[in-house]
């Protein structure tokens, strides 16, 4: 049984249908990548999921119980959380503050504390009191990745979190996924550079104008296969 498994998922933004019968499946210990181009729907499929956009509960299946239509709250509380797109720090709030609001989310224990979060980006102990904003692109999304982690998730949702960082900053968070995934997360993450996501994912999905077109381990596809499933084949 998937930890955690999308079927036949569809969304909609008023009468705009986003997605249209996704199938993906994360198993414990796994991390999934999802990607495509821009409008793809690879965000609605995570805001799906997260409970941010709500859909029919036989559709989204977590532990084998539906929690399509459970908000939020609930869905954090269930062991799932969300790196946001765009990171989205409290900007009157200090890192610690930030990290802090995390803790709220899930009822129950687990390995990571505010110490562990400090131990895994350092930089952000340095910085504890400064405001989220007044850090860097890669710094605050350090603390995103941080304050999900606060929650204790079992499953954690990332978004484009290499999005506007130099390299060697992207190479900085990835490296600390290990671990992330020693502390029991199962992970899905979105990325748009295509490269990036078949190094750190056990397997990846494609998705085209609200589909999956392909999916597999990256090691057995080839690129061409790739670049049809994700530009269409003209
Ligand atoms: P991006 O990389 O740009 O975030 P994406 O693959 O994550 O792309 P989505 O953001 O999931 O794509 O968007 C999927 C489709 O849904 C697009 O056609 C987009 O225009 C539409 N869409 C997204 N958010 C909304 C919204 N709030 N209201 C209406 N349509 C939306």
């Amino acid at each position: 049984m998937a930890l955690l498994e999308t079927h036949g998922l569809t969304a909609f933004y008023g009468d705009f249908q986003a997605l249209f019968g996704v199938d993906l499946t994360l198993e414990e210990g796994e991390t999934v990548a999802v990607i495509g181009a821009n409008g793809a729907g690879k965000s609605t499929l995570l805001r799906s999921i997260s409970g941010l956009l709500r859909n029919a509960p036989g559709q989204i299946r977590y532990e084998n119980a539906g929690i399509g239509a459970l908000s939020a709250p609930d869905v954090v509380r269930l062991g799932i959380a969300m790196v946001p797109e765009g990171r989205k720090l409290f900007p009157s709030l200090s890192v610690e503050e930030n990290l802090l609001i995390g803790k709220y989310g899930r009822s129950g224990s687990g390995a990571w504390t505010l110490d562990a979060i400090y131990d895994l980006f350092p930089v952000l102990k340095e910085r504890r009191s400064s405001p989220g904003t007044a850090l860097s692109g890669g710094q605050q999304q350090m603390v995103a990745i941080g304050r999900a982690l606060m929650s204790n998730p079992r499953v954690l949702l990332c978004d484009e979190i290499s999005l506007g960082l130099a390299p060697v900053v992207v190479k900085d968070i990835y490296a600390a996924f290990p671990r992330i995934r020693a502390n029991g997360a199962s992970i899905v993450i979105i990325e748009q550079d295509i490269g990036q996501a078949l190094k750190v994912a056990d397997r990846f999905y494609c998705m085209m104008e609200g589909r999956v077109t392909l999916s597999g381990k990256p090691g057995a596809v080839s690129r061409e296969e790739i670049h049809a499933a994700y530009f269409g084949a003209h």
